[in-house]
């Protein structure tokens, strides 16, 4: 069964409205010499009919009432927005909702007599949630049974594009998820086998090299393990999974490239702390910060082993308060058409693997992303190719710890 939370409240105002159609009717049939009752009964008639729309119109689904020749003879307001500037009153259900998709069950609810809900997905459509491409209705129609009104179908259709898109994410996640997992395992067992089926084990120098091989692909799928679990943390959302404290981002900047020396002296890289102001102190989570700072200088790295690279990681207050923090690199850069994918999950340049070995899990962007939107900022990137390569992370003012707060609390202005 669907889960309409306002079925109860629909099929109550449903019934007043019903009620307002028979007192209609009733007071057609009084006499002239009543003309005073009537009146007075019409103006009460008129504010109940007026509540009861109210609360049609306060629902939460679009909903249309059709009677038995198939006209609409009442839409709320939820229900005309689907339909702007089109009149839908007294029209047919195929006029009204075009698609067979949707008109077709609720002909065979009314042919039948029958509940009807099923599950409908449009190409090309803007859905109420703004989503536009495909977008998912669920239409539920049914009779509205009464003794003493005439007989109605309501007709409530739901907006299910966002929940299942949800749903469409989730299974990509499993599906992408098992896939990066299976390589390496299939290789661990692969090297199990020849050191246990082919007695290996007694040639201690092959032994090594296979163990060698299999500790690296161990590694990596506790490192897709890792990243997971922190994707999974960021995503739900709950409020203690951020520990927010104030402090020094040029500190945590130092720390990540401190962690980066290695590979920024073999590449020969140069690295460049652009900061406006050194005593900045942000209030977030270091832990994440660290994190998104070091995926993002790690990627220019891994991305552009050849290249004499530089690497800049910047922050200024822009005018309107708000904290910019950027990584630009001139590597490589990343294609126009990978740019709007670049943080999805398991997300790879093709281009930037296909020879070479995969270095990275797929999943460091996608932990940027979210560790940035957790803290209430945007992050954008943009590329030219053998130029420029920039992430701009965007934080609201909240963010930046004050300087007068610094004054009344002297250890905040400490840099580690
Ligand atoms: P990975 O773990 O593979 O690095 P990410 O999500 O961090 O995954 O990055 C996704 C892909 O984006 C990378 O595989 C790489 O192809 C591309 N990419 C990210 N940053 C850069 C960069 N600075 N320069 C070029 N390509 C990049």
């Amino acid at each position: 069964m669907v889960p309409f939370l306002s079925v109860l409240t629909v099929l109550l105002a449903i019934g007043l409205v019903m009620q307002v159609i028979r007192n209609r009717n009733l007071l057609r049939s009084h006499g002239a010499d009543q003309q005073r009752q009537k009146s007075e009964h019409e103006s009460a008639l008129r504010g109940l009919e007026s509540e009861h729309f109210a609360i049609l119109n306060a629902l939460s689904d679009p909903l249309f009432l059709i009677d038995q020749e198939g006209m609409v003879v009442f839409v709320n307001s939820l229900g005309a927005d689907l339909f702007p500037h089109r009149s839908l009153l007294n029209q047919t259900v195929e006029a009204v909702f075009y698609d067979d998709r949707l008109s077709g069950p609720i002909r065979e609810s009314l042919e039948h007599q029958a509940d009807v809900t099923t599950k409908v997905i449009l190409p090309q459509q803007v859905s109420q949630s703004g989503h536009s491409g495909e977008t998912v209705w669920i239409i539920n129609a049914g009779p509205i049974r009464s003794d003493s009104s005439p007989n109605l179908t309501r007709v409530i259709i739901r907006d299910a594009t966002t929940e299942h898109q949800t749903e469409q994410v989730r299974k990509d996640f499993v599906a992408n998820a098992s896939h990066e997992l299976r390589t390496p395992l299939a290789i661990i067992n692969g090297y199990l086998e020849n050191l246990l089926d082919d007695d290996m084990l007694d040639d201690p120098g092959s032994a090594r090299r296979f163990l060698t091989v299999m500790r690296k692909h161990g590694n990596r799928i506790a490192r897709i393990v890792e990243d997971m679990l922190v994707i999974s943390r960021l995503e739900s959302g709950e409020a203690g999974n951020l520990k927010m404290k104030p402090f020094n981002l040029e500190a945590c900047v130092q720390d990540v490239c401190e962690r980066l020396e290695s590979m920024i002296n073999s590449q020969r890289a140069k690295v460049c702390i652009k900061g406006q102001d050194k005593k900045l102190i942000l209030l977030g989570d270091r832990f994440y910060w660290t994190q998104v700072l070091f995926n993002l200088v790690e990627n220019a790295l891994k991305q552009n082993p050849k290249v004499p690279l530089k690497v800049e990681i910047g922050w200024e207050k822009t005018k309107d308060g708000s904290l910019q923090i950027w990584v630009r690199d001139n590597g490589v850069g990343i294609p126009s058409s990978d740019l709007p994918f670049i943080f999805r999950r398991f997300y790879r340049v093709e281009k930037h693997h296909s020879q070479i070995e995969i270095k990275g899990t797929g999943l460091g962007l996608s932990i940027v992303k979210r560790a940035v939107e957790a803290h209430g900022g945007e992050i954008e990137v943009s590329s030219t190719p053998g130029d420029e390569t920039r992430f701009d992370m965007t934080l609201p003012e909240s963010a930046i710890v004050l300087d007068e707060e610094k004054d009344r609390n002297p250890s905040l202005a400490g840099r580690k």
